[in-house]
């Protein structure tokens, strides 16, 4: 351990962040996967050496909360055991692979992520929320805004090259995709994309080998609750999960393997269906919470002066449509406009309608109370 960042956004294992509970450790599983034995383990360490609590993030990955500083060397050391962080902190920087979680061994997805994965070294010094996305099944998955680097099933029926921000893209194949994302990685770095900072916001020409014509083929619906063709999928409230409550979904659903997903929802392999579920785990498609997003908020986030997921938790049964608590107007939880958004300021409320968080508010300076009220859920 050499120092961690007092406050960043993106942190990483090896430069966990500190939040008003502890550190926060990010881990990110290679294919978004975790074996059976490697989420039992993960879910001891989060309780003996973080506060017992993981979240499930929008990149596909899990951090553990609330970790002493005392305890981050023998964290990380039981992480690289467990073969979920690279005992090299440079290569560990560089697994921002997001893949459809629905890959099946061997399929096009699985391929090109292990290529990508072995390529890791040659990768330049990206910033640190620039990521890729392998999204090769029969259709894309990824939604905007996850990867800046994509491969993914194009309307022509084969893989396609594209970058974020980029409407087309450009065929590939399966063997030559891995190649063709490091040499895009390159040409970003080469060409100021650093400045900019995300692929979306880099308005330099791709080059020529980069730049197709090809669209994604039309993309399908994110997986939702209920049983799948590899087990069972269950949503995570607020994507907040007590390590304990992970640990007896896993075991008692008889999960051999378990697969993140960027929409607060888990993925397990071989499973059976529980009822209920433990708590905390959403088993029906179509529940509120599953249209509701909450940051951490007070008192987990030093930036907040409000709490947020238990207003969250009473108000979204209430409403239709997509609902946001956020702490302050960073709004880290949901960065797009919703039917709803709720942003704490100077200990209230103010309340947003088809916006963002932050963005100026209908209503502004109520109290939980009194944002209940509005909506009939007192
Ligand atoms: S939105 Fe604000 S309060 Fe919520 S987690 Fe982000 S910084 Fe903290």
């Amino acid at each position: 351990m050499t120092g961690f960042a007092v406050r960043g956004w993106c942190p990483t294992a090896w430069r966990p962040m500190l939040a008003g509970d502890g550190l926060i450790v990010r881990v990110r599983p290679r294919l978004g996967q975790l074996s059976r034995a490697q989420i039992l383990g993960l879910c001891e360490i989060a309780n003996v050496h973080g506060n017992g609590m993981i979240d499930a993030t929008s990149r596909a990955n899990l951090q553990i909360r609330g970790v002493a500083e005392g305890n981050l060397p023998t964290l990380l050391d039981r992480l690289v055991a467990l073969d979920l962080v690279d005992a090299d902190r440079w290569m560990e920087e560089r697994r921002a692979i997001l893949v459809a979680p629905d890959w099946t061994e061997g399929d096009d997805s699985a391929r090109i992520a292990g290529q990508l994965t072995a390529r890791l070294g040659d990768l330049p010094d990206l910033p640190a929320k620039v990521g890729f996305g392998i999204d090769a099944g029969d259709a894309p998955v990824l939604g905007a805004g996850l990867a800046d680097f994509r491969i993914e099933r194009g309307a022509d029926g084969g893989p396609i090259l594209r970058a974020e921000g980029r409407a087309t893209g450009v065929p590939v194949a399966v063997d030559a995709a891995a190649e063709a994302l490091v040499a895009l990685a390159h040409w970003f770095v080469e060409s100021g994309g650093v400045v900019a900072g995300r692929m979306a916001r880099h308005a330099a020409p791709l080059p020529d080998w980069a730049r197709g014509e090809v669209a994604p083929a039309p993309a399908r619906a994110p997986l939702q609750p209920g049983r799948h063709a590899l087990g069972v999928t269950c949503g995570v409230a607020f994507g907040s999960m007590a390590a304990g409550a992970l640990a007896t979904l896993v075991e008692d659903s008889g999960a051999q393997a378990v697969r993140l997903t960027p929409w607060r929802m888990l993925l397990l392999e071989g499973a059976r269906a529980l009822s209920p579920m433990p708590e905390g785990f959403i088993a029906e498609a179509g529940h509120p919470l599953l249209r509701a997003d909450a940051c951490p908020g007070a008192p987990l986030c030093p930036q907040a002066t409000v709490a947020t997921r238990p207003l969250a938790l009473r108000l979204a049964r209430h409403l239709q449509g997509r609902l946001h608590i956020s702490g302050c107007a960073k709004g880290c939880a949901h960065a797009g406009p919703v039917d709803v958004v709720a942003t704490g300021r100077d200990g209230l409320f103010d309340l947003g309608l088809g916006a963002r968080a932050g963005d100026p508010p209908s209503l502004s300076g109520l109290t939980p109370q009194q944002l209940l009220a509005h909506f009939g859920a007192d």
